[in-house]
């Protein structure tokens, strides 16, 4: 492989295992997302939780509560906003933060709400204060303030809305401002999920694809997956892919390993791009510390992808030690890279 090629391939943004949303995970995505509670896998304490709360809702006819759920992207925070609105048998309206530029834009939403509808902000930590303040009396008492005319003559009015819930999603609860977080009811937290749920993920979404997928071999694909839906899903095309091409109709446990082989995932979930973030701070610096920055400048990405990208499985993994005088890989990443420590 040429160098130029090398580099081409090693981009953040197009890599398989980021959890965020990429528009190759599309339309498949919609059909893969569950539809019901009962459909929704693992994240057990939640599913019980917004269980009581939706049958305590629909028993009193009234809107739930305000919901926000954090956690890491691809968890099935948008699902379960999904899953909410069908069990209430109310609409959905998604927007999210930057969408909405306006105060007007979220006006414009706000009123075009039904009686209990779901308005679901994804990632509502980016929504600027301007518009967050708009939120604050439509949340508490279903009310929106309009002012009219300019100068001293303005003056305000307010409009009622119909009675609905807000769902927020945010992948950084800390950087919500405390008004509005005070402002939510129900407050839930998405973990990264275990390998045993995201198998059961696999399987079932291997048929909605129309293949099928061996038990042990839906197991070896969660392994690889980093906690992570929504990487599950994407590993599961990319070797339904590899299976279809080789004439096969069943992905067997080989064949995952295979194919994950070929798109260079390891055992543990790691790419390339972790893999070469790691030799350069053994390599360059001794495995640490080294400070984010100078590593951003290494790997040729910007500090934000490194932290909010990179590190976090890594970290989780024991692999990467944030410290205050920088980053330091450990003695099990120094293992599993097959190095010997100095
Ligand atoms: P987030 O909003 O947290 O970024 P999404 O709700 O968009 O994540 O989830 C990404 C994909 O992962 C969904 O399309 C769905 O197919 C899958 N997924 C997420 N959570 C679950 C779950 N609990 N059970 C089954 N599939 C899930």
């Amino acid at each position: 492989m040429s160098m130029a090629k090398e580099e081409e391939s090693l981009k953040f943004d197009d890599r398989i295992m980021k959890p965020e949303f990429s528009l190759e995970d599309g339309e498949v995505e919609l059909s893969l997302r569950p539809k019901r509670l009962e459909e929704y896998i693992g994240q057990e304490k939640v599913k019980e939780n917004l269980g009581v709360f939706i049958d305590a809702a629909k028993k009193r006819n009234e809107a739930l509560d305000h919901c926000l759920f954090y956690g890491p992207p691809g968890v099935g925070k948008t699902t379960l906003a999904t899953v909410i609105a069908n069990e209430l048998g109310v609409n959905l309206r998604v927007t999210s933060g930057p969408a909405i530029e306006r105060p007007g834009d979220l006006a414009a939403l706000l009123t075009n709400l039904a009686e209990n509808d779901l308005l679901f902000i994804d990632e509502i930590h980016r929504m600027m204060r301007n518009i967050e303040e708009v939120l604050y009396p439509a949340m508490e008492d279903f009310g929106l303030d309009i002012i009219i005319g300019k100068g001293p003559s303005a003056r305000s009015i307010r409009l009622d809305l119909p009675k609905f819930t807000l769902v927020g999603a945010t992948t950084r609860a800390g950087q919500l401002s405390p008004p509005l977080r005070d402002r939510f009811g129900v407050i839930l937290r998405l973990d990264l999920y275990e390998p045993e749920s995201l198998a059961k993920i696999v399987k079932r979404n291997s048929c909605i694809l129309g293949i099928n997928c061996e038990e042990d071999a839906a197991q070896e694909i969660a392994e690889r997956s980093r906690g992570t839906p929504r990487i599950a899903n994407r590993l599961l095309k990319r070797i339904r892919d590899f299976t279809e091409v080789a004439g096969e109709r069943i992905i067997t446990k080989m064949a995952a390993k295979s194919a994950l082989e070929k798109l260079e995932i390891d055992e543990l979930g790691l790419d390339n791009i972790d893999r070469r973030m790691l030799t350069i701070i053994i390599k360059n610096y001794g495995g640490g510390p080294v400070g984010v920055e100078t590593l951003a400048a290494a790997v040729g990405e910007e500090v934000v992808t490194i932290e909010d990208i990179c590190e976090p499985f890594l970290i989780q993994v024991g692999f990467l030690v944030r410290t205050p005088r920088g980053r330091c890989v450990t003695g099990l990443c120094y293992k599993h890279l097959g190095f010997s420590r100095l």
